[in-house]
């Protein structure tokens, strides 16, 4: 089967083109490390963490690069507002920004280069550009010792097929940059953009042809791409934020500097959006990933991410991430029955069933493929999970009937398969349901609130109803309980409650 992808460059849906046949290679644009990573961060990352996961269980050897930009304006003025170094915090953030993708389970990238550790490829690339006629020099910033250093400019009217990813004319950049940045009579064009800044005082900087100085923001992408997938390479993928300016950039430089082709197909994830705006650092309207994991759990975020089409936008609430809690529940709790189930009756491996395949789970198998290879469907993958689950449901509900024990261990190695594919379901899962319902009762009863104290008067009550053998009050109490979202579960350790979080009793 052939994977399809929408091509933004083509602007259309088409086969994944690999260069050699067998092999993918694929560059995700990474993150600024100057603070935690936000929910926009996390979908980025997860919908390329699916491609890669698809790409390798569809039998390509992928090899994927993610940078980590590690020099640039916010770091330093972040650090020099910490009073910290940027190494220092770079560190940390990278650190911190692991941890973030580990807990969403998205698989380290091959190669996550570092500009700071780039500097010779990126030095030579802009020499390369200035050297093939589409970079100039220009005087810059004042050095300690009274020398002048030079900064370099892209000269965008130099590269005609400048806007063929974003669709803009060069015109238009050039009216738009006037707009947000200050007129430059230093430069060519005012849609030219800087591959080089000389270092301003109290800068962190290297040394260049240009004298003390560093980076711009997008030559780093286009050197670190071509040396850790060659000057032509498959797939480069990011946000829809960078089409323009940032992967605009990324293709005129190298393009211009070695005059080969880059990326040969692009691909784009839509924003998460909170009331239809752009969630992100700039509007100040965004979560961080650590905020949302304080309250909901990892494979709930991962799920709900993975509800939308990544070209479309996504809508972020809290009663999307409930509903996609009550899903991730549902399913964690029937894998946890399954478990039990299978342990008890010493089939807990699932492996020594005879029994030839379910046609529901061949069918379920085939769709999931069909939804990740065309073009990432991840709404339609999920939808293939439906019809398995309530095979389980209605087998763990009737364990004794015929063949129930077979549906319960198939849909279970089932959904295991499918874990590979999406990154879910695959944690232990009466783990992952205790912490889901303690989460849930935090967030909905919080320590020290009325309805905490309420539910906790309501279950006393209950008690001394049952100990007086007042059926009718402890009814009443068990009616009260349920009424304000507490579920009551008697079992052989005494009574415990939880939240009411399934739409099943
Ligand atoms: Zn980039």
């Amino acid at each position: 089967m052939q994977i399809r992808i929408t091509n933004s460059l083509t602007r259309q849906k088409e086969p994944l083109r690999t260069l050699v046949p067998g092999k993918l290679s694929l560059y995700v644009c990474g993150v600024t490390v100057y603070d935690f990573s936000h929910v926009g961060h996390a979908r980025v990352y997860i919908v390329f963490d699916v491609v890669q996961r698809t790409a390798r269980r569809m039998g390509l050897d992928v090899t994927y690069v993610r940078n980590f930009t590690d020099v640039d304006d916010k770091i330093i003025a972040r650090a020099n507002q910490n009073g910290e170094t940027t190494d220092a915090l770079t560190t940390r953030m990278i650190a911190a920004f692991h941890e973030d993708m580990d807990r969403l389970d998205c698989e380290r990238p091959q190669v996550e280069p570092r500009v700071t550790t780039h500097m010779p490829e990126i030095v030579a690339m802009i020499e390369q550009i200035i050297a093939r006629g589409h970079g100039y020099v220009v005087p810059g910033e004042v050095q300690a010792d009274g020398s002048i250093a030079q900064d370099v400019y892209f000269d965008v009217r130099t590269f005609p097929p400048y806007g063929a990813l974003s669709g803009r004319s060069q015109d238009d950049n050039a009216d738009g940059a006037s707009e947000r940045v200050q007129h430059d009579a230093r430069k060519h064009s005012q849609a030219d953009f800087a591959l080089w800044k000389s270092a301003k005082p109290g800068e962190p900087f290297w040394n260049s042809p240009w004298g003390n100085g560093r980076p711009g923001w997008h030559i780093e992408c286009s050197a670190m791409a071509c040396k850790h997938l060659g000057e032509t390479f498959d797939v480069h993928c990011g946000g829809k934020d960078l089409v323009f300016p940032h992967h605009e950039n990324e293709i005129a430089q190298a393009r211009a500097a070695n005059g080969q082709e880059f990326a040969r197909q692009w691909m784009h994830n839509g924003f998460v959006t909170i009331d239809s705006e752009k969630m992100s650092k700039s509007l100040g309207n965004f979560f961080t990933i650590r905020d949302v994991l304080a309250r909901f759990h990892p494979q709930v975020l991962r799920y709900f991410l993975l509800t939308a089409h990544y070209t479309h936008p996504l809508n972020f609430s809290d009663r999307s991430l409930e509903e996609a809690q009550k899903r991730v529940l549902a399913i964690y709790e029937k894998l946890a029955a399954a478990e039990a189930l299978l342990t008890a009756r010493g089939m807990a491996s699932g492996g020594q069933m005879d029994e030839p395949e379910l046609e529901l789970v061949e069918n379920a198998r085939g769709e999931l493929q069909d939804a990740l290879c065309d073009d990432f469907n991840t709404p339609r993958a999920l939808a293939a999970l439906s019809e398995p689950i309530a095979a389980l449901s209605l087998a763990l509900d009737k364990p004794k009937a015929a063949g129930a024990l077979d549906v319960i261990a198939q849909v279970r190695a089932f959904l295991h398969e499918a874990s590979g594919w999406l990154g879910l379901f695959q944690h232990p899962p009466t783990t992952v349901v205790e912490a889901i319902v303690a989460q849930a009762r935090d967030r909905l009863f919080p320590p020290g609130s009325e309805a905490l104290a309420n539910v906790e008067r309501l279950l006393v009550e209950r008690q001394e109803a049952r100990a007086a053998k007042d059926w009718k009050r402890a009814d009443e109490a068990r009616d009260a309980l349920t009424q304000v979202g507490a579920e009551v579960r008697d079992g052989p350790q005494g009574t415990t409650w939880r939240p009411r979080l399934t739409d099943e009793a």
